[in-house]
């Protein structure tokens, strides 16, 4: 299985990924999670990702597609892989079908996380996240037994740079501006479907399932 997850941020695509592969043994490949792991190591990739990361602009897709070749070349991926937060421009979905040509295989579906940015903004205000582990919560749905500490591994329970408001305004101006044509590009390749990203955290798998045993 073969899919790419698209959608404003705070859409979900973490959360759908996470509850797909509990189910399938597949690679989980989220550019934003390998991005924010090198800058928490100050790697060279994660000085360059950083600035543009901390004011909700996009990495620019010289980076990110060398990024996700040497990714996508690892042998977790044979079995299949996500792709959560990747493509997010047309030149990036355009190397990624070369690659995906050059390695002979195809995708299976595109799928889009459609919710309102009203609901997107009061979720990501109240989001945070634990600097050891990475467990997500929220302020309002999910928050921590003692504030600022996580309920698994005691680490530290932050709000992400760019869950501000001011930068999540501008994520989805990025968004609707560089990623958004991406809709139209995999709809015409036949590729995209569209859920309710407010169906709950099953809701892709779902219906990867019902697409699944309607092809046997
Ligand atoms: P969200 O989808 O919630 O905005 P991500 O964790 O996917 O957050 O990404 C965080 C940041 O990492 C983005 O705002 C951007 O700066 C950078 N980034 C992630 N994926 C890409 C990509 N495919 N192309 C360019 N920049 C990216
Ligand atoms: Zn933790």
């Amino acid at each position: 299985m073969r899919i790419i997850l698209l959608g404003v941020p705070g859409s979900g695509k973490g959360t759908q990924a996470e509850s797909i592969k509990n189910k399938y043994p597949i690679a989980h490949i989220s550019t934003g999670d390998i991005l924010r792991n090198n800058v928490k190591n100050s790697t060279e990739l994660g000085k360059q990702a950083k600035s543009y990361m901390d004011s909700g602009k996009l990495v620019p897709d010289e980076i990110i597609v060398a990024m996700i070749e040497s990714r996508l070349n690892e042998t977790d991926c044979k079995e299949g892989f996500i792709l959560d937060g990747f493509p997010r421009t047309i030149p990036q979905a355009e190397a990624l079908s070369t690659m995906l040509e050059n390695l002979g295989i195809d995708l299976d579906a595109v799928i889009e996380l459609a919710i309102e940015d009203d609901i997107v903004i009061d979720r990501l205000t109240t989001r945070r996240g634990c600097k050891s582990c990475g467990e997500i919560y929220n302020t309002t749905f999910k928050p921590t037994k003692v504030e600022g500490v996580c309920d698994k591994c005691n680490g530290e329970v932050i709000q992400r740079d760019d869950d501000k408001e001011s930068v999540i305004r501008k994520r989805l101006s990025v968004f609707y501006e560089q990623t958004a044509p991406l809709i139209d590009y995999y709809r015409n390749k036949k590729l995209l479907v569209t859920v309710d990203a407010n169906g709950g955290k099953d809701v892709v798998l779902k219906l990867l399932e019902k697409k699944r045993s309607a092809s046997k």
